[in-house]
């Protein structure tokens, strides 16, 4: 079979098409599958994306970026390419493209997630002969509970701290997974309060038409009030001095990594909650299977034990080495802030994070019936250190989380989750 999408040193390639999918390098034609910094990137000639995206990208990269928009399931042809772009349910605009030449389909999926989020248009699965898909959650110990049970928890520990006269720091990443939770906040506990990066996303998504609860800024709420507020803010903002405003508080981070126990312990927050805007292992295997390819191509996250699974099953699979997962919960766990070590932390909260779910992953892997013996991660001794937690001067609310967190991921041994 010829391949219509390989890697190349910007990133992935349509060979047909001559464009790029979610480049890492500036490039002359970009289709962006999504605004997250690690797959839409400044510095491309041409931007091509959802029509939900343009706003966003927009925002992000800059007004004057040469972006042409498409509506989901429209079409338009680039040198003998139809491409269109169909929902992936990962946040806003988040798309899939799909890739037809001479009648052969290739599907990228970009980050996709199968469950329910009433902030962006539902995962569509589409039908094709090669699907390019993440496993930034690919392993079998990746399952989510329903969300509804993830937001009462999290609206009980809301509830339960503003009885206590308590103000709740709630930290997920700006976009999306702040928009994801507002969406499933109850405003009759007491004001919602945002950070000043989160709140300009809750714009665009308001803009976009997803209707979500009342939001103020810090700066507009009155001091006694943060008593039986919830607070959303970027995960940089957590250990810093941004935080002392709110007085006595309990904090709690969502994420799909929160599932880990050492990825709890690094946060050293309260609570953890286990929310992710990806697939788990059954959204993964069922996703893939909806599409019908017989030929899937694995990237960011767990590559080896998500193509060994494929293999398994009879599918023909293989991995992208890819340069995505510095972003969302692509991270295996925040990267450390500037002052905090720098690389050598870095390496070791991905280690950690490693031997984590290789442990976890082995023990769910052999409960599964599967052999675990291809996965890398797996039997590595986990490394602990005392957290030293960073105390970036932050006073100001326009910190955003993409300065805080732009450090890479460990590009430790065997690469997942992580896939930097
Ligand atoms: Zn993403
Ligand atoms: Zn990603």
């Amino acid at each position: 079979m010829t391949e219509m999408v390989v890697v190349r040193r910007e990133g992935l390639y349509c060979v047909p098409g001559d464009f790029y999918i979610d480049p890492w390098r500036p490039v002359e034609r970009a289709v962006i599958t999504h605004a997250h910094g690690d797959h839409a990137r400044w510095g491309h000639a041409h931007y091509l994306s959802s029509a939900p995206s343009v706003n966003i990208l927009k925002s992000r990269l800059g007004k004057d970026i040469n972006i042409e928009g498409l509506e989901y399931g429209e079409r338009i042809v680039r040198n003998g390419v139809t491409i269109s772009l169909h929902p992936a349910g990962h946040v806003l605009g988040s798309a899939q493209i799909r890739m037809e030449h001479r009648g052969e389909i290739w599907v990228a999926s970009g980050d996709y997630k199968v469950g329910p989020d009433s902030t962006c248009a539902p995962f569509e699965p589409v039908r094709c002969h090669t699907f390019i898909t993440e496993s930034t959650f690919g392993l079998p110990i990746y399952r989510w509970d329903p969300q509804q049970q993830v937001f009462d928890d999290i609206n009980a520990w809301w509830r339960a701290n503003a009885a206590e006269g308590r103000a709740s720091i709630l930290y997920g990443y700006s976009f999306g997974k702040a928009q994801r939770l507002l969406s499933g906040l109850d405003p009759s506990i007491g004001p919602i309060v945002c950070h000043g990066a989160v709140e300009p996303l809750n714009r665009v998504y308001r803009e976009g038409g997803v209707a979500l609860p009342h939001t103020q800024l810090v700066s507009e709420t009155d001091k006694a009030d943060f008593r039986h507020a919830i607070v959303l803010a970027p995960p940089s903002a957590s250990g810093s001095t941004w935080t002392r405003r709110f007085g006595d508080y309990s904090d709690a981070f969502a994420s799909g990594w929160m599932l880990l126990r050492g990825a709890r312990r690094r946060r050293g927050v309260d609570r953890g909650f286990v929310l992710s805007d990806h697939a788990d292992w059954p959204g993964l295997l069922s996703a893939i299977r909806a599409t019908e390819a017989q030929q899937v191509i694995v990237t960011h996250g767990s590559i080896p034990v998500l193509v060994r699974w494929l293999c398994q099953i009879g599918l023909d699979a293989k991995g992208f080495d890819t340069e995505y997962g510095e972003e969302d919960d692509d991270a295996p766990d925040d990267a450390p802030a500037p002052a905090d070590g720098g690389a050598h932390a870095q390496a070791d909260a991905g280690t950690d994070a490693q031997a984590d779910a290789g442990t976890d992953a082995q023990a769910a892997a052999q409960s599964d019936g599967a052999d675990p013996t291809d996965s890398t991660t797996a039997g590595k001794p986990a490394r602990r250190r005392a957290r030293t937690r960073a105390q970036p001067a932050m006073s100001d609310e326009e910190e955003d989380e993409d300065t805080g967190e732009g450090a890479v991921p460990a590009a430790a041994a065997g690469g997942e989750p992580s896939d930097a």
